[in-house]
């Protein structure tokens, strides 16, 4: 796992309070949008505002310790990974998230790009779809 506080140190940017507790909030390894990471750093530090959430997130990301992700609804998602790149199924109804492996994929992407005259594949992919249980529940 990537320690935030170790790379944000090393390249050269401060430990500040609420960058280390935007930090902490996303370390339960959740999926959560800015509005939801802000709402749980008020209660901490009052008064902060979403573009510090905004400005702190894209830090992060660009520091290649957070990654953020376009799910077919709902704003962007913002979750802790040592793995960029991963990929989600999301449930449009009840908004359940799973991560999928992309091992099959990334084999495809490569020969794609090898065809193409590119190198290095990377996947991303953010599938909308209906879980069993919402499923279930439109039956019954
Ligand atoms: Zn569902
Ligand atoms: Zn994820």
């Amino acid at each position: 796992m990537h320690h935030a506080p170790e790379v944000l140190k090393k390249e050269g940017h401060k430990l500040t309070p609420q960058r280390l507790m935007i930090w902490h909030i996303l370390q339960a390894g959740r999926h959560l949008s800015a509005e939801d990471i802000h709402q749980e750093i008020e209660k901490k530090f009052p008064g902060i505002d979403l573009t510090t959430v905004y400005r702190t997130l894209e830090l992060l990301v660009r520091l290649e310790l957070v990654q953020e992700s376009r799910f077919p609804v709902g704003p962007h998602q913002y979750e802790a990974t040592d793995k960029l790149g991963h990929s989600h199924i999301i449930c449009r109804k009840c908004g359940r998230v799973h991560h999928f492996d992309v091992a099959d994929l990334l084999a495809a992407a490569n020969r794609i790009c090898e065809n193409q005259d590119f190198s290095c594949a990377d996947v991303e992919l953010n599938i909308s779809s209906v879980c069993n249980d919402c499923l279930k529940k439109d039956r019954s």
